[in-house]
């Protein structure tokens, strides 16, 4: 039979749909098994870490469903916010603060229109199972009544509030940001030595910052630094701007850095911003939103902070206040999203309250099970780092907006009414007046974090649920999710879960790790990206992912094509395999026999190779039971066990020809199955074409996971059977030495002992060895006819 793997994989695909295998059924009694699925961002196409970690979790999913869960499974994009914005402005050339936001916003809506199913089709090309009649989007309806409802809720619960404060700031993207969104880069830049006047002597400090001058409120130095005490509460001098600011001690300066003698500037940094608070410092802003210099920087007013630290420097080294420069590395925060450095700038922002519940927040981490388990220290580290408060507020176009107005007469707050959800505040209106009595009311322009809204996922999907079943689907049985975004997308769903609810969003989280090329980074400047889709194109779906079932969860690795092309190789064998059995066992019903002791001593193995697998699989290890199946699939079944019935099945008589039949069927019916959750196309196609017409099920994936058969087990089993296969083996290897084909007649001499532990299995022995007479006992021999 010929074996067109393209269209295989085609074909189930479409039948799975059209059989709606994996959708949820609502009318089950099956206890439901749920999983908050990470809807990917559409920021560009599926990418090789996708089709592992995706695949990764269907192996789970899949077993769960043969272990006879009621599967909720959904599938979401999550397609608003800023990875959106700057993918349709580079798409379609575009940028959005040069158009009218209803403008941007259709453009938005209109791109994702056109993308979204070939978007998504990526996703059910590499064979997940999700239940894509349970789809949604972070910015459809349904998703947007779900992310204000929660805004909406949080401020019911004071944990929301609204405050002009410095906050961290992306020039380029012209939005305030939160703190999971700054990345450590490190950056080239120099330490300026520049002259300060004390009482008409000079001190010098060095800064990376020149351009902050005129933003300076005060210098520090460290309490038990003796070289500067003298100076405590004189007053520094500030060299071309000339106004004089407090010298001061405090313990968070380093001896080390520098000249131990530091300015501060109201939002230089997270300390100069803690300094600002502590002493109460004045607030001086030298750098405008869109990295301008202000007016406070004169002359220099307008210029961008490159061009204003360029000319400060000039200026201070011809009024000879420039004593030194020196190169250096330091670390600097820019925004992930577009690498560009992050300034801490003073805006009116919303906030999410939640610094003063950091130890609740260690603990929610902790009643979560990690796999792997190491994860959580993770989680922990961010968590013990938090400094900010969580900004929610994205001066941005194309987002969920807030349900939020303020009175144009008194100021107040309005927020919109449930009942209202979802609401637009630049077309709707509050339901009611303000207390003052005014109806004229200023709407919020800002979009929520996008984050903000993903956080809500657990609850987004369940509430595609009818309400009976989303009690039973939430708190969700399973998170998946990669690495990268544990600060982002697991904390904050955690921290909403509990500030909504009061509960752990999940029971279990997997996370999976990153892939990648020789060791590096793939990316398109680099050119060493891996395309998925290329991927399956040439080696097909099933072999992707045969290669994403040999890595462990939360493992960096690098992609493997010789694993790709293994999984293909294994595609052609189980067909193979599958067709050889079935040749003999053509119209074979399955039914209750006799075993003869091979054929007992094998399925006593193919047991424990179940138990284990099965154990391994509850364990999120399915990587251990991949490799135990190919194991067992290779060597013992087709190897070995295929071609010791060989001859036993075309000439043994009625009883030994039952046994192995019997033992073929269910050897092969278990290890399709097992590999089900690995490898769907080629199960499907294994079980359609040979096992259907006896097992009811209409298809493999929700026919139920293999138990033990029920064969008597003997305590020496396990002793015969791997001498069994050492013989054959060393048979073979005689073969080989000899360079005889593998079917040449022997005359085979055995050591007694040996030949009276498998006293039991000698036909099949002389059957795959091709022995031509009764074995000798004696020195092991191989002799040649
Ligand atoms: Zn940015
Ligand atoms: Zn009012």
């Amino acid at each position: 039979m010929d074996f067109d793997l393209k269209k295989s994989e085609e074909k189930w695909r479409k039948f799975w749909e059209e059989e709606k295998i994996y959708q949820f059924d609502s009318k089950s009694k099956k206890e439901v098994y749920s999983i908050d699925t990470p809807p990917p961002t559409v920021s560009g196409k599926m990418h090789i870490g996708h089709a592992c970690s995706y695949s990764q979790q269907d192996f789970i999913v899949r077993y769960k469903r043969m272990k006879g869960y009621n599967i909720f499974y959904p599938f979401g994009t999550d397609d608003n916010g800023l990875p959106t914005e700057r993918l349709v402005e580079k798409e379609e050339h575009v940028r959005s603060r040069d158009m009218s936001r209803e403008a941007f916003i259709k453009l938005c809506l209109n791109y994702l229109k056109k993308e979204l199913p070939s978007f998504i089709q990526d996703w059910k090309n590499i064979g997940i199972s999700c239940d894509f009649t349970k789809l949604y989007s972070t910015i459809n309806e349904h998703s947007r009544r779900i992310s204000q409802w929660s805004f909406l809720d949080l401020h019911k619960k004071n944990r929301v509030y609204r405050k002009d404060a410095p906050s961290m700031w992306c020039p380029e993207c012209q939005t305030g940001i939160s703190q999971a969104e700054a990345q450590d880069k490190e950056i080239e830049s120099s330490f300026n030595d520049i002259v300060f006047k004390v009482d008409g002597k000079d001190v010098i400090i060095a800064t990376t910052r020149p351009e902050l001058l005129p933003a300076c409120v005060a210098v520090f130095y460290n309490p038990s630094d003796s070289r500067y005490k003298k100076l405590n509460g004189k007053k520094a001098h500030v060299p071309l701007f000339n106004f004089d600011v407090p010298i001061m001690e405090d313990a968070r300066v380093d001896k080390d850095k520098g000249t131990g003698l530091v300015m501060c500037c109201t939002f230089g940094d997270q300390t100069d911003m803690e300094w600002q608070k502590v002493y109460s410092l004045p607030i001086k802003t030298a750098i405008d939103r869109s990295r301008k210099m202000t007016d406070i920087a004169k002359e220099y007013k307008g210029l961008s902070i490159k061009e204003a630290r360029k000319k400060i420097i000039d200026e201070l080294k011809n009024s000879n206040l420039l004593v030194g420069q020196k190169k250096i590395k330091h670390m600097v925060n820019v925004h992930e999203r577009c690498g560009t450095e992050i300034e801490i700038i003073k805006s009116r922002q919303w906030f999410v309250k939640y610094l003063d519940l950091k130890n609740e927040m260690l603990k929610w981490g902790k009643e979560l099970n990690w796999h792997p388990k190491f994860m959580n220290v993770r989680y922990d580290n961010w968590v013990k780092g938090l400094q900010w408060d969580w900004l929610i507020s994205r001066q941005r176009y194309f987002g969920v907006p807030f349900p939020v107005w303020y009175c144009e007469k008194c100021g107040e707050t309005i927020v919109a009414e449930e009942s209202q959800l979802p609401v637009d505040p630049l077309k709707d209106k509050p339901k009611k007046r303000c207390k003052c009595g005014s109806d004229k009311f200023i709407p919020e322009k800002d979009v929520l974090d996008t984050w903000f809204t993903s956080s809500m996922s657990p609850i987004i999907s369940t509430k595609l649920l009818n309400e009976a079943d989303q009690k039973k689907a939430f708190p969700m049985n399973l998170r998946p999710q990669a690495q990268d975004i544990i600060t982002f997308w697991l904390f904050n769903t955690i921290v909403k879960s509990h500030l909504h609810f009061n509960k752990n969003p999940w029971k279990d989280t997997i996370i999976s790790g990153f892939i990648t090329l020789k060791g590096e980074k793939m990316s398109k400047s680099k050119g060493n990206i891996i395309a998925p889709q290329a991927v399956v194109q040439q080696y097909g779906s099933d072999a992707l992912r045969y290669w994403a079932s040999s890595l462990k969860l939360g493992e960096d690795s690098d992609y493997q094509e010789k694993e790709v092309v293994t999984g293909k190789k294994f595609v052609t064998k189980m067909w193979n395999a599958a067709n050889f059995v079935f040749l003999n066992l053509k119209d074979y019903k399955p039914k209750p026999v006799d075993l003869l002791e091979t054929d007992r001593i094998f399925l006593s193995e193919l047991n424990k190779l179940i138990e284990n697998s099965t154990k391994n699989f509850d364990n999120y290890e399915y990587h251990r039971a991949k490799s135990d199946l190919d194991n067992f699939f290779w060597k013992i079944f087709c190897d070995n066990y295929l071609e010791i019935i060989k001859k036993r099945i075309y000439n043994g008589n009625q009883k030994e020809k039952e046994s192995a039949s019997f033992t073929l069927y269910q050897m092969l019916l278990s290890i399709l199955k097992m590999f089900a959750p690995i490898t769907p196309f080629i199960a499907e196609e294994v079980y359609q074409t040979h096992f259907k017409k006896n097992e009811k099920d209409k298809s493999i994936h929700i026919s139920s996971w293999p138990e033990k058969l029920d064969i008597k087990s003997k305590k020496d089993d396990e002793i015969k059977f791997n001498l069994l296969l050492e013989i054959i083996s060393q048979v073979r290897q005689e073969k080989t030495k000899t360079n005889k084909p593998m079917n040449s007649q022997i005359i085979l001499t055995l050591e007694p002992e040996r030949l009276s532990i498998i006293k039991d299995m000698l036909d099949d022995l002389k059957g795959v060895t091709n022995c031509s007479s009764e074995i000798k006992p004696g020195d092991f021999k191989v002799e040649f006819l």
